[in-house]
């Protein structure tokens, strides 16, 4: 399916040396064919200067959107401070600042606990800090990870990833990963819908005291408060606590990724915090660098049973990242973005809800805060017997399809790419949403009435 790009236009030039240059692993620049000339607040221009809302801000990394002049001020401060942009993990003001920040962010029961360890840049390099962090505290080798879950695409975080496509040609991942049914409500794994999450604790539970359940006892549980590249699924509350209390009483280390989820976007600072419950290991990467790579892992000091110089890497240092991450942070805060990706997500839900009604492919819609999924499904061919309809993937490209044509980007992910996903920076207005709204109404008609559903 191949996006409309003028003929001589500079789009179509970059876009064809990227084609011609660049790995067949690339990914986003197939669906969303542009090439970016600048980025401002939740709008992007492309070199043909036609303007986008950008609903997919960096896969969810620009709490504040693109450019925030609070972000610029405090990358502009370290040039002119002259400290050094590498450090390698040795200390300065504007790293202390940031840890300040980040523990100021946690729930003080949690924070007065916590030791912090920066990761390489990315978000699976922090996962893979975990598995190993875990793995040396217990002295025990299995990780349990959920069906759905991404956790990055390192041969660790891959190997504790539910995706397959990714995985197929990789041979010997890391072994004992072992995955567990998430709380999908459309698509529940125990075939019954809005009661499978009990189910799922039950059987959970059951599978840890189990002596002949196959799996030994486990160095960590690793799971996303809301599934990210998994549909946008929130987990439910009342399986969060129990997933706590079950990891809890058998000591067993729980790891909660909030790469995705973590600095506000679902409506609290921190996910894990809208069920009251604490992790053992939490993992940051994504928005913590306020735009700039940054990935730290915060933990149970308990666990710190690393040895000097067992997990390391030469770019821990990033200076310009930790200037920006700890503005943004503060931002978020003074600024009460939580607060209004909550109710501003609310809102969005309950307009997406309106929009379902009048059209046909929409199965689902769900999220919490800023971190929505609207699930894409073909009407016409019969229901399960929960009432859920088969995954339309080719529909909900052709739909990410028509959001593009109209200046609108967001992404499609999920169980068979089916869901429509939006991660718009937290600073996104009323009358914005308002705007994207109407944009993915007219392309979801558009979209359905090419697919014959009219
Ligand atoms: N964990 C989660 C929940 C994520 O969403 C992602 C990235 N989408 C990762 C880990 C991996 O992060 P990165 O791509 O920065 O390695």
């Amino acid at each position: 399916m191949k996006a409309i790009i003028r003929p001589g236009s500079r789009n179509e030039a970059l876009l064809s040396m990227q084609e011609k240059r660049e790995s067949n692993a690339r990914s986003y620049p197939r669906r969303l064919p542009l090439a970016i000339k600048r980025a401002e607040g939740i709008y992007i221009t492309d070199m043909d200067g036609k303007q986008y809302i950008d609903c997919l801000a960096g896969a969810g990394t620009l709490a504040l959107g693109h450019n925030h002049a609070v972000v610029r001020e405090a990358i502009e401060g370290v040039l002119r401070s002259y400290l050094p942009l590498h450090t390698l993990d040795l200390t300065t003001p504007v790293k202390e600042a940031f840890i300040d920040e980040v523990f100021a962010s946690l729930p003080h029961s949690f924070a007065e606990k916590a030791k912090i360890h920066f990761c390489g840049p990315t978000g699976g390099d922090a996962i893979e800090a975990a598995l190993k962090l875990v793995k040396t505290a217990t002295g025990n080798r299995a990780i349990l990870s959920f069906q759905g879950g991404y956790h990055g695409s390192t041969h660790g975080a891959l190997s504790i990833t539910g995706t397959l496509g990714p995985k197929k040609n990789i041979h010997s991942l890391v072994p004992d990963a072992h995955f567990l049914p998430y709380p999908y409500e459309y698509r529940c794994p125990f075939g019954v819908g809005k009661d499978g999450h009990h189910i799922g604790t039950t059987y959970i539970e059951n599978l840890l005291d189990d002596p002949e359940g196959g799996i030994v006892k486990p160095a960590g549980i690793v799971v996303e408060i809301v599934q990210g590249e998994g549909g946008s699924v929130p987990a439910p509350i009342e399986w969060l606590r129990e997933l706590r209390r079950i990891t809890k009483e058998r000591d067993i280390p729980l790891i909660i990724d909030e790469v995705q989820t973590g600095i506000g976007r679902t409506g609290k600072m921190f996910a894990f915090e809208h069920a009251g419950i604490e992790p053992d290991v939490l993992v940051l990467s994504k928005a913590i660098g306020g735009s700039l790579p940054l990935s730290v892992v915060v933990y149970d000091k308990r666990l710190d049973k690393w040895e000097p110089g067992t997990h390391i890497g030469t770019f821990r240092g990033n200076q310009m990242a930790m200037a920006a991450g700890e503005v943004t942070l503060r931002f978020v805060k003074d600024n009460f973005l939580p607060e209004h990706a909550h109710e501003i997500g609310n809102y969005f839900i309950q307009q997406l809800k309106a929009i379902q009604k009048d059209v046909f492919s929409i199965g689902d819609v769900r999220g919490r805060g800023l971190m929505i999924g609207i699930e894409i499904i073909d009407p016409t061919k019969p229901a399960n017997k929960i009432g859920s309809y088969p995954a339309y993937t080719e529909l909900a490209r052709k739909i990410q399809q028509e959001c593009f044509n109209r200046g609108l980007i967001l992404e499609v992910g999920g169980r068979f790419s089916t869901v429509i996903r939006l991660l718009p920076p937290l600073i996104i207005s009323k009358e914005q949403v308002d705007e994207v709204l109407c944009r993915f109404h007219e392309a979801i008609i558009s979209a359905e009435a090419q697919f014959g559903l009219c």
